[in-house]
């Protein structure tokens, strides 16, 4: 196996982890003892309106309360998890957990967006179990999205148009995440149903002191796009005020970013 024989017997680690740096070995046992001490837990970042930066809905994003190296980002390891295979158990866990926190945070038609490992979409009775969970646990199908990035549209497409196709049937809609970072973004796009396009962050980040000329350029063709195609359009990496103002006035609807809210934990929003 490829990780016996020394390739990859490193990774880098995000700041919380370095100089720490575990073997990949470690860190895939350090996943599994995890999973066993439920130390992963769903937190929740808001998307808004760019013309009045309200709420309309959460993303909820994975963290990995570690007993001694503090709150870990997936930077830290998620290539591990998704190469080990345990991906798989912990985007369940994490699935389950988010949706019964994001029970409270829903209500005035928000909605609760989950990330989506290629591998599990790519499970054919992943929709069945997903909404199986979802019944379980109450939460209304309607208010549920799911992020998939390009990877995983091209990864199968006949399959994941009907695998798409069966969940919105229920209510559950997909959105594309880091739109514009894949490789035939604009080719393919239009051939899956999509109620949501982000727009990937490194497309927000020119306009930090204000108007790009060539950036605007590119997000007046994806806004052009979301509009022939029907799709809500949210910017990433929202993160001062000259990248909210150029993009409102550009008339991209959504955003989400630290200029309006990082990442917190369901607590957090609760007001507690
Ligand atoms: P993503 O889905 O594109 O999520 C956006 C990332 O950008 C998040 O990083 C978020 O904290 C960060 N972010 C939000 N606003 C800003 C901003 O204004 N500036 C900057 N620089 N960053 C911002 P995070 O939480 O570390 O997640 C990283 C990636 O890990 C996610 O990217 C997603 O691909 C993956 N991921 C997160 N949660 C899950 C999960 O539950 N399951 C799976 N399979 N992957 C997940
Ligand atoms: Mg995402
Ligand atoms: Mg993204
Ligand atoms: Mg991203």
């Amino acid at each position: 196996r490829a990780k016996d024989n020394g390739r990859n017997r490193f990774v880098m680690f995000d700041d919380a982890m370095h100089e720490t740096a575990m073997g990949v070995l470690d860190l895939e046992q350090a996943l599994r003892d995890a999973l066993v001490r439920d130390e992963f837990e769903p937190w929740f970042q808001p998307i808004v309106r760019l013309d009045d930066a309200g709420v309309v809905g959460y993303e909820a994003l994975l963290r990995w309360r570690h007993p001694e190296r503090g709150v870990l980002s997936p930077a830290a390891f998620l290539k591990v998890a998704e190469d080990s295979g345990l991906i798989g158990p912990i985007d369940w866990r994490m699935f389950r957990l988010a949706l019964e926190s994001g029970r409270a945070l829903m209500g005035e038609e928000r909605f609760l967006t989950l990330n989506v490992s290629p591998r599990l979409f790519s499970q054919n009775d992943f929709d069945q179990r997903l909404l199986e969970l979802v019944d379980e646990i109450g939460f209304d199908p309607r208010a549920l999205r799911l992020e998939v990035t390009e990877g995983t549209l091209l990864g199968d497409p006949e399959n994941v148009v009907a695998m798409l196709e069966r969940l919105r049937e229920r209510g559950v809609e997909a959105a594309l995440d880091d739109f514009g970072t894949g490789y035939s973004s604009l080719g393919h796009v239009h051939r899956y149903p999509l109620k949501m396009i982000k727009i990937d962050q490194s497309f927000v980040a020119p306009f930090a002191s204000g108007i790009a000329p060539r950036s605007s350029a590119v997000i007046e063709a994806i806004l052009a796009l979301g509009h022939a195609l029907g799709t809500e359009i949210v910017a990433e990496g929202v993160e001062n005020d000259a990248q909210w103002n150029v993009l409102r006035l550009m008339g991209c609807p959504y955003g989400q970013g630290y200029h309006f809210a990082r990442p917190a934990p369901l607590g957090h929003w609760l007001g507690q």
